[in-house]
């Protein structure tokens, strides 16, 4: 009997969904084949309709902590699914979580949950320009907050600090409405808030930013975008949809001892469902509806399965110290492909924080900002990737998105993938 291939079924997608997928960077845009199609998940490893078995570090781009289908997730879920799928009421499971949250990360005085970290950043958002009375936002180059309009934005090529959409289909005046500042440049920053700081509403930032590569800032340069915030009145949010829970507990809050006055959650928060969250300073969350008049609402927010599954992500990695044991095994990890590109001659280099890695060419100094990236990133990564995806590692598949281990990820299991890597790299 003929089987599906992939590749069949790619032909079918590309006729009923843009480009075959329901977000972009599952494509394989670039990688000149078409996209592995899934059919099961388990701990660490994915299984395609060819049955073909892979290494998995893509992990859903983040949520799965755990790894996929954990045990004690699934059984949350599936007592969850025979009690009830939504209530559209008041109910004790997201009570539950947000308690948890709240008595666990002290920053965190009130929260709301929502069903995804781009809804997360747009309604952190809203609130920063209802409390401050201002319309600007800043972010930097090379974070990513989701598909806000505001956000989809590059820095202009006039006026320093101006931003251009980065998307079709966004007004200039909304993208006017943002301004964009280089990473790592404390001089080019107060330059722009001397500029412009009374006008703007709130400074947004991914603390670790890690979806355009993995770009770790110098404490000083957040201490720095933490300061001028207060002296000008602009509210500080840290975007920690894919730091938070995934560093340690606290997230980079915790890691960088800044407090900021919102904060958004998605991807570990919810365990591998559709959960997002953003909080932070009652006084802030006390203006949003009903309590105040910042309007954000959803039908299915704070979905009683998506509690349950990222509760239970949580209390478990807490009761496994999982952070720790994470951080310790992707080091060992990272060391081993360094050490294994370095026997081979390879012009390889592996930026590694907590259980994030990601893999470029050797630059002369750490790459904190988009410009420090080695022009041959592109090039590099299709190599790599298409080898390792062939002897069974499935990196995410973009030059520019982090790898993550999860629990699942034995130190075993580790180095065999590391080897496949270490060969691909070749
Ligand atoms: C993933 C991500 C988002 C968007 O979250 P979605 O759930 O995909 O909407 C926003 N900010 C950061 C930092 C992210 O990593």
């Amino acid at each position: 009997m003929h089987k599906v291939t992939s590749e069949e079924l790619f032909q079918r997608a590309l006729k009923v969904a843009p480009g075959g997928v329901h977000s972009p960077v599952r494509s394989f845009k670039g990688l000149d084949r078409a996209p592995v199609f899934f059919k099961q998940a388990e701990g660490a490893f994915l299984t395609s309709v060819e049955d073909k078995k892979y290494i998995d570090f893509c992990q859903s781009f983040g949520p799965l902590i755990l790894g996929h289908l954990d045990q004690e997730v699934k059984e949350e879920v599936h007592r969850m699914v025979d009690t009830a799928w939504t209530f559209g009421a008041a109910e004790v499971y997201s009570l539950e979580l947000a308690e948890w949250i709240t008595s666990t990360l002290p920053f965190m005085e009130k929260l709301r949950f929502v069903s995804s970290g781009t809804e997360a950043v747009m309604s952190a958002l809203r609130v920063a320009r209802a409390a401050t009375g201002r319309n600007k936002i800043l972010k930097f180059e090379g974070c990513y907050h989701g598909h806000v309009d505001n956000l989809l934005v590059k820095a202009g090529s006039g006026l320093a600090g101006t931003a251009a959409s980065s998307s079709a289909g966004i007004p200039a005046e909304v993208a006017a409405q943002t301004v964009v500042a280089p990473l790592n440049d404390e001089a080019k920053l107060a330059e722009v808030f001397a500029a412009q700081g009374k006008d703007i509403a709130a400074v947004i930032i991914e603390p670790l930013p890690a979806n355009y590569g993995l770009l770790v800032q110098r404490p000083e340069f957040l201490r720095k975008v933490a300061e001028l915030c207060e002296k000008n009145g602009s509210l500080l949010i840290f975007d920690e949809v894919i730091s938070g829970f995934r560093v340690g507990l606290g997230g980079m809050v915790e890691k960088t001892g800044i407090r900021p006055d919102l904060v958004t959650y998605g991807k570990i928060i919810g365990g591998g469902f559709p959960v997002g969250c953003y909080g932070g300073k009652a006084e802030l969350m006390n203006m949003v509806a009903p309590s105040g008049d910042v309007y954000q609402a959803g039908t299915l927010s704070a979905n009683p399965i998506g509690m349950r599954a990222g509760l239970t992500t949580l209390k478990k990695m807490q009761r496994l110290d999982g952070w720790n044991v994470l951080e310790k095994r992707t080091e060992k990890f990272a060391q081993t492909l360094k050490s294994g590109f370095a026997k081979k001659g390879l012009n390889l280099e592996v930026s590694q924080v907590a259980s994030l890695f990601w893999i470029h060419g050797q630059t002369p100094a750490p790459i904190r900002s988009i410009d420090q990236i080695p022009q041959n990133q592109g090039g590099t990564f299709k190599n790599l990737f298409l080898k390792s995806l062939n002897n069974g590692v499935y990196l995410a598949p973009n030059a520019y998105e982090v790898g993550f281990v999860s629990m699942a990820h034995s130190e075993e299991l580790l180095d065999q993938a590391a080897q496949i890597i270490i060969e691909a790299a070749e």
